[in-house]
């Protein structure tokens, strides 16, 4: 089974316990306007232009000033002529679940420390057969897996008993503006964020705090309301907004939206305080 892959490597603690090889597929169900990876959300790919050396490389003029025009690229016949250059380059690769399989057999020895195995975004469910298989596989040879996602996925408490470490990231408690920012409902995301709370010992809720988005006292309050279903052993982390990903949208030929976002201090320590006080348990990771 083909699964296509953005990219991979070796992480300690943010994914996960231990040190763990970490899988990000391709292709999103939301648009973040802060993604740091926004080659990611294009579910069969997109191409990336590292510098104004790229121009030259499309046969068809599609790349102008260092950014890929994302419509032709996507509408393109053929796979980017260029695609294997370093300027000019495809986001992800698709490759073969038990080649996958054979390269985690082989880094086996590095989980000693009780790492294992993360599958991230994108958004890893959107390639649910492919997830499942090696979300199965993995369970049965007795390697430790976690899965970041965003929760959109109606059959995502299906895969629960082959999920070790579960990290559900929730962007914002009020579907309007979920719906308005993001391009996307909320509405599964709580569904499966619920179900998570009944039927897992283990659960990590990520929230992105983004300024003008969701840091106000009312939006902490209302997170503190949709995470009330949060028990005993469950956690949540609260990460503050950052620009990693900015160069990025320009090298997909896309426009980077976000201003101001950046979360003060004093905010990140309220908002924080509130989840505080509802009972969350927050974390670092
Ligand atoms: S996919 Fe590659 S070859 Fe096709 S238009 Fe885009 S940059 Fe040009
Ligand atoms: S859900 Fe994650 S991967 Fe998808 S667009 Fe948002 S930040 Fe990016």
């Amino acid at each position: 089974m083909t699964v296509r892959i953005l990219q991979r490597g070796f992480n300690f603690s943010q994914d996960g316990p231990g040190n763990r090889l970490v899988y990000h597929l391709q292709g999103c169900t939301m648009r973040c306007p802060w993604c740091s990876n926004p080659e990611s959300i294009a579910p069969k790919g997109c191409i990336l232009a590292l510098g104004e050396e790229a121009d030259r490389l499309c046969p068809f003029g599609a790349v102008r000033g260092g950014m890929p025009d994302a419509e032709r690229c996507a509408a393109c016949e053929k796979p980017c002529l260029a695609a294997h250059s370093r300027s000019l380059r495809m986001s992800c690769t698709e490759e073969d679940t038990d080649d996958v399989l054979r390269e985690i057999d082989r880094s086996k020895m590095l989980f000693f420390d009780g790492g294992g195995v993360t599958f991230t975004g994108g958004e890893a469910t959107l390639q649910w057969d492919a997830l499942e298989t090696l979300l199965t596989a993995l369970h049965e040879k007795g390697v430790h897996t976690a899965l970041e996602t965003n929760g959109s996925h109606p059959r995502l408490p299906e895969l629960f008993d082959r999920i070790d470490w579960l990290i559900l990231d929730c962007k914002h408690p009020d579907d309007e503006t979920h719906r308005r920012v993001i391009g996307a409902s909320n509405r599964q995301t709580l569904r499966n964020l619920r179900a998570a709370a009944e039927m897992r010992a283990q659960l990590l809720v990520r929230i992105p705090l983004v300024g003008g988005f969701n840091d106000s006292e009312q939006d902490a309050e209302r997170f503190a309301e949709a995470l009330s279903c949060l028990r005993d052993g469950h956690d949540v982390e609260v990460l503050r907004y950052h620009e990693y990903g900015r160069d990025k949208w320009k090298q997909c030929g896309m426009e980077y939206t976000v201003r101001d976002a950046f979360v003060s201090d004093e905010t990140y320590r309220q908002f924080c305080s509130i989840l505080q006080q509802s009972g969350l348990h927050l974390i670092h990771t």
